[in-house]
């Protein structure tokens, strides 16, 4: 490890804790995390997937795994929040001008720069791969017209990466991504979110009105916006959110744990709860369900980095498989909880409302299983 890579991993170790430090009040009070976003971008966690060349860590698949469900472990509001962030900063790496990527990346190195997706419309709800917005031309770039439903970061994040159907589009997959400044003139964001769980994410509705943004800010060709959230957004948003799901699971069970050992009945001479063979049972099933999904997990990411052409498949399935996995090891962890679970603020009680996100972020595990059900047969996604 070099002098820079021990700064980094005590730098990241000192965010860790300001983060698991500060989750429970980011819940109660529903507050964005800015604290923890600045403690993430003084040790460049931020920057993770910039290229070396543009001052980042260069980091892939497996490094943005690792970061997000240690993150998720401690706070999981903050681990979508840089979820977002991470399939933003990879589009902007992809597909971004060389100017553009000159002016952001830089800056997301340093941690000086947040980004975020707002791809959901009422229009398409949880099929974001359709926008039913349009961009149209105004003369040397675009205007974007458009309502999002959901945008993590709202009002928070210094960048958009905003879809809508290409110019001139002739069916919903001719979308083109645009990179949408903060400050740009028209943009709304409407409201709070008061989701169930992950109460600190300011997913909040946005509105785009005549926003003008130059021809340079648009991050790859003209219709090309459906292939790049197939070949670099799913990669990323799918391996991260089950990354996300798995932490989840993960504080859910240590707690559970914890509780189990320490719980003891004076009825019963103070035998604790983990004498009773029906928690024993809860516990090899919730370490049943984590093992198997980290190693599904860990496969996907292998193949996917590999350019296994069955990838896809498996970059499918494991949202999917993650968010079961999560829900099944929150629900034991909540019975073996009881009263205590259910009756203590930010607690267990508020990894429960954390994990529901999962199956209802899009794509859905319900759309996926369709998804994976009809590759099986051999017929058409989409
Ligand atoms: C906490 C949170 C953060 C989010 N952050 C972002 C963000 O940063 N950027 C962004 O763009 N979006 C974001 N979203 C939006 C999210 O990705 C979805 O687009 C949104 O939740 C869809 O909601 P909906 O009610 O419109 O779904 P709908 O499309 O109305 O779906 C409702 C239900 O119908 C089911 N359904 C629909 N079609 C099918 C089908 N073909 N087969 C089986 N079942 C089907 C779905 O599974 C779902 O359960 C976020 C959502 C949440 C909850």
């Amino acid at each position: 490890m070099t002098k820079t890579e021990e700064l980094m991993t005590e730098n990241a170790m000192a965010a860790q804790e300001i983060i698991a430090r500060n989750a429970k009040e980011v819940d109660r009070e529903r507050r964005f995390p800015r604290e923890n976003i600045t403690a993430l971008g003084r040790c460049r966690v931020l920057g993770l997937l910039v290229p070396v060349e543009h001052g980042g860590a260069g980091g892939g698949l497996a490094e943005m795994s690792r970061a997000l469900e240690q993150l998720a472990q401690a706070c999981p509001s903050t681990a979508m929040v840089v979820l977002m962030h991470f399939c933003g900063t990879a589009v902007i790496a992809a597909k971004g001008s060389a100017k553009l990527k000159q002016a952001l990346l830089p800056a997301i190195a340093r941690g000086e720069h947040l980004t975020t997706l707002a791809f959901s419309e009422p229009g398409s709800g949880g099929h974001f791969y359709f926008p039913v917005s349009q961009a149209r031309p105004n003369g040397h770039g675009f205007f974007l017209n458009a309502n999002k439903s959901f945008v993590t970061s709202a009002g928070e994040a210094d960048s958009y990466v905003v879809s809508t159907r290409a110019v001139n589009a002739k069916t919903p997959q001719e979308s083109a991504l645009f990179l949408v400044d903060k400050r740009a003139e028209g943009l709304e964001v409407l409201g709070r979110f008061e989701g169930l769980g992950l109460a600190g994410n300011a997913s909040a509705p946005m509105r785009l009105h005549n926003v003008a943004v130059d021809a340079e800010h648009r991050l790859g060709e003209e219709g090309s916006g459906f292939e790049t959230m197939l070949e670099v957004v799913l990669p990323h948003f799918q391996i991260g959110a089950a990354s996300v799901s798995l932490g989840i699971a993960a504080a859910a069970f240590q707690m559970a744990t914890t509780h189990v050992s320490a719980r003891k009945y004076e009825h019963a001479a103070g035998a604790a709860l983990a004498e009773i063979p029906r928690v024993q049972f809860l516990e090899a099933e919730m370490v049943l369900e984590l093992r198997s999904a980290r190693a599904y997990l860990a496969e996907t990411i292998r193949r996917a980095v590999s350019g296994d052409p069955e990838a896809m498949l498996d970059v499918i399935g494991i949202k999917a498989r993650a968010a079961e996995a999560s829900l099944a090891v929150v629900s034991r962890a909540m019975t073996l909880g009881g009263g205590a679970a259910y009756a203590s603020p930010g607690g267990l009680e508020r990894i429960f409302r954390d994990a529901q996100a999962a199956s209802v972020m899009a794509p859905t595990t319900d759309v996926l299983k369709d998804f994976l059900g009809k590759a099986a047969l051999g017929l058409p996604l989409l």
